[in-house]
């Protein structure tokens, strides 16, 4: 037997209905929001990874699918959305369309990181990007989009909304704090872990994220960002913070949230649980200011997050058996001999092209062992066309439940058949 590569995952059909649900709201809810769809190549030029997300990071550097294709080119399996989608905004002059210019994607990303419980190797994110504008009243809307999102899905109440601001780039604030930061991490360096070790030379931010319980100590005492915020950040932050207030999103400031990547600024947000143990992002983003000139475009600021599919899943209460039998056959066509199949055969294709769920034996079977299938898939309804009801043009319509049968015309049969509609 062949089994799947380490890190990924099927989606079997009884979990896909979850699936289809978080699909479905997400659509639902961006769209509402002005939002519309871009789908996106799964692999890009490595080189927009190495500079969108940032050579420095540990994305980059250690968790990359990164190949030589049959040319020659070096080519990698999106390890997120964003740069991806800003590498088509900038090559299809998408920024002349008004702003902001509001996107949405899809679908599965690649890293390689160590498979663990909830975390894989090929994952899903829904992403979403609203771009040409800073205005902190979008960074409220984009969050309080997200907090719908989870709201419509019954989760709004498990989750914690936590915002940050981490400054600018433009300005001295976020410059300054770093080298405060890296100042204050090499002095107690020997309190912390390897890792946070080698990050503060390349990624001093990132070592707030570390989880460690011997970092904690260190991490806690550290300087916090909010306290180098210039004016202008100060301001963009409290304003964000009254809009998010005004749309009705309790929030908590989290002066340690960093997130990972290098390119984001000033607003940054986490929606947290505390139901899938350290794992505890369910969503996260941010804005990121300088990122799409940093990629060649127009100076455009933007903002955006990411939604970890399978962890909102994980989070979905199991749908009841009246969900899970949504798409179940409601009539099954049991032929008994050729002709008879090729009688029901163009009576199945009518019921479906109506929006039935049709299900058609193929006429090799004793009744007993159809009829014993049928039961099997939950049908209401058998049709049983045998030589004796095929010479007397009709069809027997059994009903599953009850037992009872009765003849109709085969000549009517699909309209009595939506006629009669639903389990009786
Ligand atoms: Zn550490
Ligand atoms: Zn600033």
């Amino acid at each position: 037997m062949i089994r799947s590569v380490r890190g990924v995952h099927d989606i079997l059909p009884a979990e896909a209905g979850k699936w289809r649900r978080v699909e479905h709201a997400a659509r639902e809810v961006f769209e509402a929001y002005g939002y519309e769809e871009i789908r996106l190549p799964l692999f890009e030029r490595t080189e927009l990874f190495a500079r969108g997300i940032g050579e420095a990071t540990d994305i980059v550097q250690k968790e990359m699918y990164t190949f030589e294709d049959r040319s020659g080119e070096s080519v990698t399996l999106r390890p997120e959305a964003t740069a991806g989608l800003l590498r088509a905004y900038i090559e299809h002059g998408l920024h002349v369309l008004p702003k902001p210019v509001k996107l949405y994607t899809l679908g599965p990303m690649f890293r390689y990181e160590r498979p663990q419980a909830g975390r894989y190797r090929q994952f899903h994110q829904l992403d979403v990007e609203a771009l040409g504008d800073e205005h902190a009243a979008l960074d409220a809307e984009v969050i309080a989009m997200l907090v719908e999102l989870f709201r419509r899905l019954g989760l709004a109440d498990r989750l914690t909304v936590e915002v940050n601001s981490l400054g600018d780039e433009a300005t001295a604030c976020r410059p300054r704090y770093r080298a405060e930061l890296v100042r204050y991490l090499g002095a107690n360096a020997a309190r912390l872990c390897e890792e946070c070790r080698e990050r503060a030379e390349r990624n001093p931010l990132r070592v707030l994220d570390c989880k460690r319980p011997e970092c904690r100590p260190v991490l806690d005492g550290a300087p916090a960002l909010g306290a180098f915020l210039c004016a202008d950040c100060t301001t963009h932050f409290a304003r964000t913070r009254e809009y998010l207030d005004a749309l009705g999103v309790r929030h908590l400031v989290s002066p340690r949230l960093v997130r990972g990547l290098d390119y984001y600024v000033r607003t940054t947000f986490e929606l947290t649980t505390t139901e899938l143990g350290a794992q505890n992002a369910v969503a996260g983003g941010g804005r990121y200011d300088g990122l799409i000139k940093l990629l060649g475009g127009p100076p455009d600021p933007g903002i955006g997050f990411a939604v970890g599919v399978e962890r909102v899943v994980q989070l979905l209460p199991d749908a009841g058996p009246a969900a899970a039998g949504e798409r179940r056959p409601r009539v099954f066509l049991v032929p008994l001999g050729e002709a008879a199949l090729a009688r029901v055969l163009p009576v199945a294709t009518a019921l479906r092209a109506r929006g039935v769920v049709v299900e058609v034996g193929h006429g090799d079977r004793k009744l007993g062992r159809e009829l014993e299938r049928a039961g099997k898939l939950g049908v209401s309804r058998a049709v049983i066309v045998g030589d004796a009801e095929l010479e007397r043009g009709e069809a027997l319509v059994k009903e599953m439940q009850s037992g009872a049968q009765r003849p109709v015309k085969l000549a009517g049969l699909v309209e009595e058949l939506l006629a009669l509609g639903g389990p009786a």
